[in-house]
């Protein structure tokens, strides 16, 4: 198991298959001049299958969720998918993407065991899309979500971040538009996760203003504690149910206490929070020769205490809160979100 030393066990690894993307939202990274991982150091298809299958077999991970940067510029994704689908106990296998190209690979996802799809879209209006991501693919990402749907990659989740003075009035309309389509859409706080550190809480749209801004157009009744679970998004029965809407604050309202995630970087770097200043190199010990460690069960279990001992020393809280807070160096981009 990977525990923690506050009795919290991680069981949902989110695994980043590549720092690269196609758009450039302005929360996530700078227009240009954003260094990338270098090639040497990513992992290969064979190690992340060979992480996943050790954090399932030797460390109680259920759920293991893709992301990226946009991990549908991943070549071998639907291989991975697929293999990790073969393990036992099999995983459960969802992906958060941008949506560009999912039209196309939709079909194929969902034939090599690939139960959901979360689709990051922050407003249904060309201009505003543009202006949030730097590129005019709307119609792509509306596409991909269709898709998605259509083969059954349900329920469609939809991750939505609003940024103030661009898209902050959009709350209501995106929400009319995710219950037209049967998408559920949560709204994420904006955290002081992005590479040029523009991040102020001051400009951050807050839980409270989201809920109020939908408040204007629906009755919103809380659904309660214990349908959360340890899911981050507080959800609100939309105008008495049954659709559904969630709001992650992870800022203002933050969920530290039931944190169940263990984060695998592309570069094989295991990452106990979103917010971690520290990481456990697991490319390393995964690239030594199994030989001289008497074998590749043994090989595996090395890889494995190492994922445990970075899981113990996760901390308490993310530490936003404190006046002595720094972003992480390494930007969400990089991280998986
Ligand atoms: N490219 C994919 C996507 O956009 O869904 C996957 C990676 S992206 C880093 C994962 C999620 O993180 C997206 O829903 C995105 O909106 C969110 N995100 C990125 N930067 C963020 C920030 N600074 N604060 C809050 N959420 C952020
Ligand atoms: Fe790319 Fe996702 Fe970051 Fe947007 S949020 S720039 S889509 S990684």
């Amino acid at each position: 198991m990977l525990l923690d030393t506050y009795g919290r066990t991680a069981t949902d690894l989110r695994v980043s298959l590549t720092d690269r993307c196609n758009l450039r939202c302005t929360y996530c990274m700078p227009e240009e001049g954003l260094d990338w991982l270098a090639k040497s150091t990513l992992l290969t298809d064979d190690e992340i299958v060979r992480l996943v299958r050790i954090a399932v077999t030797r460390l109680g991970v259920r759920e293991v969720r893709f992301t990226g940067g946009e991990p549908l510029l991943r070549p071998g994704l639907v291989s991975i998918v697929q293999r990790c689908a073969a393990l036992d106990p099999r995983p459960e296998l969802s992906l958060t993407t941008n949506g560009i190209g999912l039209e196309k690979v939709a079909p194929a996802l969902r034939d090599a065991g690939l139960d959901r799809v979360n689709v990051s879209i922050d407003t249904v209006d060309p201009e505003t899309f543009h202006r949030l991501t730097r590129r005019r693919r709307l119609d792509d990402v509306l596409r991909g979500l269709a898709a998605a749907h259509d083969a059954g990659l349900t329920p469609v989740k939809v991750n939505s971040v609003l940024m103030r003075g661009v898209n902050d009035d959009q709350a209501p309309d995106l929400l009319a538009w995710a219950m037209e389509h049967g998408y559920e859409l949560r709204f994420i706080e904006q955290m002081p996760l992005d590479a040029q550190h523009g991040w102020t809480r001051r400009e951050m749209v807050t839980a409270e203003e989201i809920l109020t801004s939908l408040r204007s157009r629906w009755s919103l009744v809380p659904e309660g504690d214990a349908a959360r679970g340890s899911a981050p998004a507080e959800r609100w029965l939309v105008d008495g149910g049954p659709y559904r809407v969630g709001v992650i604050g992870s800022v203002t309202r933050p969920f530290c206490g039931a944190c169940d995630r263990t984060r695998l970087t592309a570069d094989g770097q295991i990452r106990n929070c979103l917010f971690a200043r520290e990481e456990t190199d697991l490319r390393s010990a995964l690239r030594a020769d199994p030989a001289e460690l008497g074998g590749i069960e043994q090989a595996d279990e090395r890889v494995a205490e190492l994922w445990r001992a970075a899981m113990w020393g996760k901390k308490a809280g993310s530490g936003i809160d404190d006046p002595t807070f720094l972003q992480p160096p390494r930007p969400m981009s990089a991280i998986g979100g």
